[in-house]
């Protein structure tokens, strides 16, 4: 490749605590970046000198100094700008204090911070997320092994949207991937947003909580590294209650609130006095998406799955399983109407199997393969070994063909209809 060598170098400094920003909006440019001296970092990121990082349709960066730096970048079109305003300097202040935090953690043999980042939809949570992940896996000997908890359904940064996630992050995130992933935990859920399934929502929160829990027993590198748990922007009315359930379940000590007074205060009225609870600016940088945007990322996170990125490339498997040989269970949240009997408010979900006659109903959908053993009662409450797609529903030979990150046989035959859907146009 040549790393856009034809396109001629723009040379920008950028001093102490500023970051240049940049996004690609249109599908067929690119954004060359490197870094010729200095340090800089993206989202918490250290760059390598010398190294191109190239960067396409949909990506939002910053690349933040704080000892000042030079880079080199070659656009068609040059759309960045450099901002001297950004909010890092209260980021890094709070890794400080929750280091602080973990090394008396690390100690006394207790349970480090256990923190939840909240605020409302674009104002960097995930973002931040990041930053303090990667600040905390980043410092040498002392280096921690923080657990990070996604519970955003609507975009699914550790698995893909419809489900929450959590694992131990060991290395810094890759500028293009996200944290390498080592045995994640994932839990189907199923919709896109919080309010389609409040109660299974709630219920799979608690679980995921108690097994976060347990985790931390496992080495107490983990114990005293703590949680930094990634929310969904829903703030208000219910929103609030689900978030304030993520807190008990989670045994939450520090509240992180992004941008919203209004939020901030809500929390300190209600919470415990020993949860901290502070208020954060969102930096100026992040960008607002539309609901088409959002739409658009969860369907390329679900391709990604399959798919792999450009710096990772996945071969998916495609093959064809009997009607027979599956159960496909079907969560029906309250919401849905051919449950619910007339007259009755039920806030409860229904766990049932698919009938084969129904099978058609699946096209294009996302399943969860569950690690359930057989038993009907568990399949809400167990966590996911992987997803396949439905490609194709042969009613007359009784034949489903799916797409498979894996060859040939399915892990488990108990699998679980996602409402998300993936059109497979490759
Ligand atoms: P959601 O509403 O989905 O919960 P969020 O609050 O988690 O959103 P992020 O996903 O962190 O927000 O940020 C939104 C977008 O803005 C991301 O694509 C991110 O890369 C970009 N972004 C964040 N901070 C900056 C910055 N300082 N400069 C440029 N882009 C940024």
């Amino acid at each position: 490749e040549h790393m856009g060598k034809d396109i001629p170098p723009k040379e920008i400094k950028l001093s102490p605590d500023c970051e240049l920003r940049f996004e690609v909006e249109n599908s067929n440019e690119t954004v060359y970046l490197e870094l010729k001296s200095g340090i800089a970092e993206i989202f918490g990121t250290e760059l390598v000198k010398g190294k191109t990082y190239t960067f396409t349709t949909g990506a939002k960066i910053a690349v933040f100094t704080w000892q000042g730096c030079e880079l080199i970048v070659r656009t068609k079109k040059d759309t960045s700008y450099i901002a001297k305003e950004t909010p890092m300097m209260f980021y890094l202040n709070c890794h400080c204090c929750l280091e602080q935090l973990r090394q008396k953690a690390e100690d006394n043999d207790t349970k480090g911070p256990i923190t939840v980042i909240v605020g409302p939809s674009d104002v960097g949570k995930s973002t931040l997320s990041k930053i303090l992940l990667n600040y905390a896996v980043r410092m040498g000997d002392s280096s921690r092994r923080p657990i990070f908890v996604d519970l955003d359904v609507g975009q699914g940064h550790i698995s893909i949207p419809g489900t929450i996630g959590a694992m131990i992050v060991e290395r810094p995130a890759s500028v293009y991937d996200g944290f390498p992933q080592i045995a994640p935990l994932v839990y189907h859920y199923g919709y896109p947003g919080v309010q389609q399934n409040p109660k299974l929502y709630d219920d799979i929160v608690t679980q995921m909580a108690d097994l976060v829990h347990q985790r931390m027993e496992s080495s107490k590198k983990v114990k005293s590294s703590g949680v930094i748990i990634n929310t969904i922007g829903w703030v208000k009315a219910r929103g609030y209650q689900h978030l304030t359930h993520v807190v008990q379940a989670f045994k939450v000590d520090i509240i992180l609130v992004l941008d919203q007074e209004r939020l901030f205060n809500e929390l300190v009225r209600d919470m415990p006095s020993f949860v901290k609870v502070a208020l954060l600016p969102k930096s100026g940088g992040v960008v607002e998406r539309s609901q088409t945007t959002r739409a658009e990322a969860r369907n390329c996170r679900v391709r990604e799955y399959f798919y792999g990125t450009p710096s990772n490339q996945l071969h998916p498997h495609m093959f064809d399983v009997k009607f027979s040989d599956v159960k496909i269970y079907q969560i029906s949240s309250p919401t849905q109407a051919d449950f619910a009997p007339i007259g009755t408010k039920t806030d409860n979900y229904v766990v049932k199997l698919l009938p084969e006659q129904k099978m058609t109903k699946i096209l294009h959908h996302i399943l969860s393969v569950s690690h359930a053993s057989s038993d009907e009662e568990k399949v809400n409450a167990t966590n996911i070994a992987g997803f396949v797609c439905v490609t194709k529903v042969d009613v007359d030979r009784q034949l489903l063909t799916l797409l498979s990150p894996q060859p040939k046989p399915l892990p488990n035959t108990i699998l679980i209809i996602s409402d998300i859907q993936f059109v497979d146009n490759r």
